[in-house]
């Protein structure tokens, strides 16, 4: 006796859009996401930006577009976890499953959907003095709100697409921006840097780096910077590194699926080289081809991966459960 008939690892879009799909196929699942909220990239990389491609819907804030998806999931009230990573997952003699949670916590399933995206994101770092102690406290990674920075003096490591893009949108409320790059190459679209330019709020200094994070002990007042001319010190309320992320990929230890490149390889049923476990979304891929990772891509995948899984717990039922509008919730 297993505990769920499924379990759905990440609760991204792709995620999401499976657990929805499960709840109309009635499958008995359980979503498990290793953060404390749902919405994968959505909110994690770019909760305020505008969203225009997903079918149906012309214009939508990220984090909205999220929040709508999560509702959608929990439609027919299925179980969402949070705080919980999957850590292993187990093929058992009976070939059902035991997937591991936060490496002390042990739930058996039928089948397993892998829809973990690109893996955890871990930002990059520049390791100077302070960094640590006010990370969080004035130091981000991300912008996850606009408005958290109104009225402040603003520091962007990184004259990337990212930096530009981040200055472009605090423009309107910062006092101040400055753009700090340790060389002198920008490699940003020119129209993003044309937009910096001109907003007369953004600064950008070239063969400059911060060598020392500096507050007073709650959060950051300043950095210390150095550039050609020598060392400075720069009224700072937040700094931003837009200095990109790595990408932890998931490993599951007991088991081996088959990749390519960075996906993990799936057939049109997107099931994996393990039956019984499918794989959809920013993870999986049918080809070798180079694919498009797009929401409204990794929602129909999640909907063919779902039929499938519906047929490999029930091999009678039909692969195609209906179209929902002929439901009457
Ligand atoms: C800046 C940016 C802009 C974009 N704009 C668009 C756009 O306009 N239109 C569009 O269609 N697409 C856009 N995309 C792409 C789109 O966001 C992705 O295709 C989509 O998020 C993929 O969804 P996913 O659920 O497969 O993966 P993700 O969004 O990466 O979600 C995976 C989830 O799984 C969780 N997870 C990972 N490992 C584990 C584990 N071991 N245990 C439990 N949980 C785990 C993660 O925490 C995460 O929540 C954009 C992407 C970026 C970066």
């Amino acid at each position: 006796m297993v505990d769920f008939e499924l379990i759905i690892i990440g609760a991204g879009p792709t995620g999401l859009f499976a657990t929805f799909a499960a709840g109309l196929r009635n499958i008995k699942s359980l979503t498990l996401e290793a953060l404390d909220s749902a919405g994968g990239q959505l909110v994690e990389l770019y909760p305020e930006k505008m969203v225009y491609d997903m079918p149906g819907i012309p214009k939508i804030r990220a984090d909205s577009l999220s929040q709508q998806m999560y509702e959608q999931a929990i439609m027919f009230k299925n179980e969402i976890r949070f705080n919980s990573k999957v850590t292993d997952i187990k093929q058992l003699p009976d070939k059902t499953f035991q997937v591991e949670v936060n490496g002390k916590e042990y739930i058996t399933c039928q089948a397993v959907l892998i829809c973990s995206g690109v893996g955890s994101f871990v930002p990059n770092k520049l390791g100077v003095e302070g960094e640590d102690e006010y990370d969080g406290k004035g130091v981000f990674h991300y912008v996850k709100s606009i408005n958290r920075f109104s009225g402040q003096d603003v520091v962007i490591v990184g004259a990337g697409d990212s930096g530009f893009d981040w200055a472009n949108e605090l423009a309107p409320v910062a006092n101040s921006i400055t753009i700090l790059q340790h060389n002198d190459v920008i490699k940003a679209e020119e129209r993003s840097v044309k937009e910096a330019l001109d907003s007369k709020k953004v600064n950008i200094r070239l063969n400059t780096s911060i060598i020392r994070m500096l507050g007073d002990g709650q959060k950051l007042t300043s950095v210390e910077i150095q550039g050609k001319d020598g060392k400075e010190t720069l009224k700072a309320d937040s700094v931003i590194l837009a200095i990109s992320y790595k990408i932890e990929p998931n490993s599951f230890k007991s088991i081996t699926l088959a990749t390519s490149g960075r996906y993990i390889k799936v057939n049109h049923a997107y099931e994996t080289s393990i039956s019984g476990i499918f794989a959809a979304g920013d993870i999986a891929n049918v080809t070798d081809e180079p694919k498009f990772n797009l929401l409204a891509i990794g929602s129909a995948e999640a909907y063919i991966a779902i039929n499938n899984i519906k047929k490999y717990l029930h091999p009678t039922s039909s692969l195609f459960g209906g179209h929902s509008s002929s439901l009457n919730l």
